[in-house]
């Protein structure tokens, strides 16, 4: 199964892709994190990608595109994949049928994690990550048992540096810009299901896992 998670900075996309990823036992690709980690690591791509990270600005197409060729080209993606963050733009969802389609495959399910705006600002505002293993938590929302400290592994919660408010207003004028038009882009391919993303974490799983069903 190869499974895209669509939605606005904030709307969850992360942790449904990790919830879901545990749930089936799919891998799960995010190139926000796969970036992250080449920042961290001072690797030439983490370079250049580094400034337009910070902007808030998408990481020109080239970059991704060959970072999700090689990634794709992996044997563990072999048994289907779950992507978080990519396609971002409608050439990158050109770009990405090619990809498969050379590769005999085709996306299966598209789900729109839906969130109002208002709502994604505040959530972006509380939101701390682990870097170690990828949970997702929110100071007001949903917040880890210990101050902090992450839940399922014990390392540090960190706020991302593209979290700052200034960053996230361009994030979401970006998304509505060149991320959106994304919706219908799969929806006229009937690949498009939307859900509520304003539940519970857990909520939104259900709705998820009954679409998948
Ligand atoms: P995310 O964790 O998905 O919010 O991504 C964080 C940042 O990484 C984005 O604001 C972009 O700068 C960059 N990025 C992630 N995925 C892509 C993509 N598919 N195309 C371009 N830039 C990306």
């Amino acid at each position: 199964m190869i499974l895209i998670l669509l939605g606005a900075p904030g709307a969850g996309k992360g942790t449904q892709s990790k919830f879901l990823s545990e749930k089936y036992g799919i891998l799960k690709i995010s190139t926000g994190d796969i970036l992250r980690a080449e920042v961290a690591g001072n690797t030439e791509l983490g370079g250049k990608a580094r400034s337009c990270m910070d902007r808030g600005d998408l990481v020109p197409d080239e970059i991704i595109l060959a970072m999700m060729a090689n990634r794709m080209a992996k044997e563990d993606c072999e048994r289907g994949f779950i992507l978080d963050g990519f396609p971002r733009t409608i050439d990158q969802a050109d770009a990405l049928g090619n990809m498969l389609r050379k590769l005999g495959r085709n996306v299966d399910f598209v789900l729109n994690v839906s969130v109002s705006e208002n709502k994604l600002i505040r959530r972006i505002a509380g939101r701390r990550s682990c870097r170690h293993c990828g949970s997702v938590y929110n100071i007001y929302f949903n917040p880890p048992e210990k101050g902090g400290i992450c839940d399922d592994c014990g390392d540090k919660l960190i706020q991302r540096r593209d979290d700052s408010k200034s960053v996230v207003m361009n994030r979401l004028k970006i998304y509505n810009e060149q991320t959106k038009p994304l919706i219908d882009y799969y929806d006229r391919k009937s690949l498009l299901r939307t859900v509520n993303g304003e539940e519970k974490p857990v909520a939104v799983l259900e709705h998820i896992s009954n679409l998948l069903k």
